[in-house]
C-alpha cells in the first residue's frame, strides 16, 4: 500500500504532456497539444492534452482523464501498478505503509528473482549473438529455420552453454546469490556442485506484462539427447505458468489494437507470425488455457482466435479447456491449418498476404467448429450423437450472454436436427444445475452481513432519467464552484445576497433533501457538502487527481471542452457570449433543471404506487397519493414556467 503523501506528491509530480508524450507524439496547437490516438485507430488527430487542466481527451473515442488514468490505459496497469510507474518516472521514492517483516522478506525475494532472471537473459542474448558456440551452434539454428535476427532481438532470444556449470560458475563470479540462482531454477544443487538447468539449449524469456523475464523456456539442439525437447522454468515466487502467457508482452499493443487476439501453442509459433506481421499473438506453451491466462487476454480484447494444427486427437484434447473461454464471455473462433503444417512451418510455406487471408477466410466460430468436428466423428450413431448433443449443450450452457445463447441454440438446432424446445430445456437443466452449485458454494443471502446502503445514493436506479443534470451540476461545481454569485432576495426589492456558486448549488439542493442516484456524482457532491459546510473550497484540481479513477476520470471528462456549453444555453444559440458571464442565469437554471427531472422520476413512482393502489382497492392510499401527485405536478409546472417554458412536462 502506497502512502497518501507520496500518492499526493506523485500526481503533483505528474505533467500530463510529458506522460504523454512518451507514447503519442505530440504537436502544440494553441494552449493545447494534439495528436493521434494510442486507444482507436485514426489518420487525422483527435487526441488532445491539456497542460493547464492536466488531462487528456481523444474526441474520437471519448476516452479521457489525468495521467494515472492515461498509465492505466495505456499500459494496462491497476492503479497502484500506474502511481508506481509514475513514481519511478519523476524518481519519487515510494513509501509504502509499514509491511511486517514476512512481506518485506517476500517482497525482497521476489525483486531478487527478478534482477537474477534478467542478468541471465542478458547472458543468454550476449552468448547467442557474440560467443563462438552460440553462433555457430544456437543461430545456426535459427537461420537454418528461417529466423530472422531482428525477430530474435525482439524476443531476447538467448543460448546457453553446453558446458555443465557455464553460466551458474558466471553468475557466482558475477557476485549473484546461490540460493537465488536456486529459487529461479536456472541452477540445481547436486550434492556440493551446482549445475545449470539449461545447458546447451536456446533460450527463450518468458516476460511478465510489463517486460520483466520472469522465467525460460529452454530447447534442446542436441538431436541424440535423451532429455525433454523443451524444458521450462520451474514454479517460482516469480514464475507461474497459469499466470502467463509467451509473447504477451511484444503482442499487447497489437491486440488492443486489432481486437483480436491469436492463440497458438509454441515459443517458435509466436515468433514466426510475427515474422509474417501478425504481431497479436500469444502461446499458451503447451498447457491447456487456465482461467488466468483467459482473463489477462480479457484485459485487452473480448476476441480470441486460436490456431489448430490439423492433428485430429490434439483438437480433441485442447477443445474441453475451450468451455472456459466461452464462460468468460468472450468470442472463440478457430483455424485449422492445411496438414501437416504447424503455424510455423505454414507462415514459412506461403507468403504473408496468402497466410493472412488464410487465416481470415478460414476463421471458424468455435460451437460450429465443435458441432461439425463432433458430428463427422459420430457417423450417424444414435448414441454417439445423443453423446455429442449434451457435450454441444455444455458448451451453450456456459456463455453468459443470453442472446449469444439464443443464436447458437438456432443453428444447432438446425445442424444437429434437433427441436429448438429440446436444446432449449437441455441449456436450462445445465444453467439450474450450475447455479444450485454455485449457491452451495458460496454463503446465501442470510448469511452475509448487513452492510448499509450508501446514504446518498438511493437504492432505485433511475441514472437514464437524470444522469445529465446530475453531470450538469457536478460540472458547474466544478468549474464555477469558487466563484461569486449573486442572488436576488426573495421579498426585498433590488437586494441581492453574494455567495458563492457551491454555496449556492449545494444549499439549493439540500435543502429540497434531493439525492444523486449516479454514484460517481454522489461522491463528489458529499465532498462538495462537507467543503461547503466548512467554509473552504475544494477546487477542480483535487477532483482531476482523486483517488478514486472513477472520480478522476468523471472530472476531467466534464472539465474538457466538449461540455463548455450546457445543453440549455447551445439550444438559444448564444454561442458568442462565455458561460462565465452567464453565470447568474446558467447556475440557476441547471439547479432547477435538476430539481425539475427529479420530480418527474418522483411522479413515475407515484403513478406506480396509484396503479397498485387501484389493485388492491385502497381508496385512503390512492387518494393520498392522488394528493402528492398534483403536488409535484404543480411544482413541476413552477419550474418549467421559471425555465420559461423551455422544458416540456
Ligand atoms: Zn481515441
Amino acid at each position: 500500500m502506497i502512502d497518501r503523501p507520496t500518492i499526493e506528491r506523485i500526481l503533483d509530480a505528474a505533467q500530463i504532456v510529458d506522460v504523454v508524450q512518451e507514447f503519442v507524439q505530440l504537436k502544440k496547437r494553441g494552449v493545447n497539444y494534439l495528436g493521434l490516438c494510442p486507444f482507436h485507430n485514426e489518420k487525422t488527430p483527435s487526441f488532445t492534452v491539456s497542460p493547464s487542466k492536466e488531462i487528456f481527451k481523444c474526441f474520437g473515442c471519448g476516452k479521457v482523464g489525468n495521467s494515472v488514468n492515461f498509465v492505466m490505459e495505456h499500459e494496462h496497469l491497476t492503479y497502484p501498478e500506474a502511481l508506481k510507474y509514475l513514481a519511478r518516472k519523476y524518481h519519487i521514492e515510494i513509501v509504502e505503509k509499514e509491511l511486517t517483516a514476512e512481506e518485506v522478506e517476500k517482497q525482497n525475494e521476489r525483486e531478487s528473482l527478478i534482477v537474477v532472471s534478467s542478468y541471465a537473459a542478458r547472458q543468454f542474448t550476449e552468448n547467442l549473438f557474440q560467443s563462438d558456440e552460440g553462433i555457430t551452434v544456437g543461430l545456426t539454428y535459427f537461420k537454418e529455420r528461417g529466423f530472422q535476427q531482428s525477430t530474435l532481438k525482439k524476443f531476447e532470444i538467448g543460448y546457453s552453454f553446453d558446458k555443465r556449470d557455464a553460466f551458474s560458475k558466471k553468475a557466482l563470479e558475477d557476485g549473484y546469490r546461490k540460493d537465488f540462482l536456486i529459487k529461479t531454477g536456472l541452477s540445481i544443487q547436486h550434492d556440493d556442485h551446482i549445475f545449470d538447468r539449461f545447458s546447451g539449449r536456446v533460450m527463450f524469456p518468458i516476460h511478465s506484462l510489463s517486460g520483466q523475464v520472469l522465467g525460460f523456456g529452454g530447447r534442446v539442439l542436441k538431436t541424440d539427447a535423451k532429455t525433454a525437447k523443451y524444458l521450462n522454468s520451474p514454479e517460482s515466487e516469480i514464475y507461474h505458468k497459469s499466470r502467463i502467457l509467451y509473447g504477451i508482452y511484444q503482442a499487447r499493443k497489437a491486440i488492443t489494437q486489432l481486437d483480436k487476439c491469436y492463440l497458438v501453442e509454441g515459443y517458435t509459433d509466436v515468433l514466426s507470425l510475427h515474422e509474417a506481421n501478425i504481431e497479436n499473438v500469444v502461446a499458451s506453451s503447451g498447457t491447456s488455457l487456465t482461467q488466468e491466462q483467459i482473463r489477462l487476454i480479457k484485459r485487452f480484447t473480448q476476441n480470441i482466435t486460436i490456431l489448430y494444427d490439423g492433428d485430429p486427437a490434439g483438437i480433441k484434447a485442447s477443445i474441453r479447456g475451450i468451455d472456459l473461454v466461452l464462460e468468460e464471455g468472450m468470442n472463440v473462433k478457430i483455424v485449422l491449418l492445411p496438414e501437416p503444417e504447424d503455424p510455423d512451418s505454414y507462415s514459412k510455406k506461403v507468403s504473408n498476404e496468402e497466410f493472412t487471408r488464410y487465416l481470415t477466410d478460414n476463421e471458424t466460430d468455435f460451437i460450429r467448429f465443435k458441432t461439425q468436428l463432433l458430428l463427422k466423428e459420430a457417423n450417424n450413431d444414435p448414441i454417439r450423437k445423443a453423446n455429442l448433443i449434451r457435450d454441444i449443450v455444455k458448451s451453450i450452457a456456459v456463455i453468459p450472454d443470453m442472446i449469444t445463447r439464443t443464436v447458437y441454440i438456432k443453428e444447432c438446432s438446425l445442424v444437429l436436427e434437433v427441436a429448438e424446445p429440446i436444446l432449449y430445456h437441455e441449456v436450462n437443466k445445465l444453467q439450474q444445475q450450475k447455479s444450485f452449485q454455485d449457491r452451495n458454494k458460496y454463503p446465501g443471502p442470510e448469511d452475509l452481513p448487513v452492510i448499509p446502503p450508501p446514504v446518498l445514493v438511493k437504492p432505485v436506479k433511475q441514472e437514464i432519467l437524470t444522469l445529465y443534470s446530475e453531470k450538469e451540476i457536478i460540472r458547474l461545481l466544478l468549474k464555477f464552484g469558487s466563484l461569486e454569485f449573486q442572488r436576488k432576495i426573495t421579498g426585498e426589492e433590488g437586494k441581492v445576497e453574494v455567495l458563492t456558486v457551491s454555496d449556492y448549488i449545494v444549499g439549493e439542493i439540500t435543502s429540497d433533501d434531493l439525492l444523486f442516484d449516479d454514484r460517481i456524482c454522489a461522491n463528489i457532491f458529499a465532498e462538495f457538502r462537507f467543503h461547503v459546510e466548512h467554509g473552504i473550497f475544494p477546487g477542480d484540481k483535487q477532483f482531476v487527481k482523486h483517488e478514486d479513477p472513477e472520480i478522476s476520470r468523471l472530472s476531467a471528462d466534464l472539465l474538457s471542452d466538449s461540455h463548455e456549453l450546457s445543453k440549455i444555453w447551445k439550444n438559444k444559440q448564444t454561442y458568442v457570449e462565455t458561460e462565465e458571464m452567464k453565470l447568474k442565469e446558467i447556475i440557476p437554471d441547471a439547479v432547477l433543471k435538476f430539481k425539475g427531472d427529479k420530480i418527474k422520476v418522483l411522479l413515475k413512482d407515484v403513478m406506480t404506487q396509484l396503479e397498485e393502489a387501484v389493485k388492491t382497492n385502497d381508496m385512503e392510499r390512492v387518494q393520498a397519493l392522488q394528493m402528492k401527485d398534483q403536488n409535484l405536478k404543480v411544482a413541476l409546472r413552477m419550474i418549467s414556467r421559471k425555465l420559461g417554458n423551455r422544458i416540456l412536462l
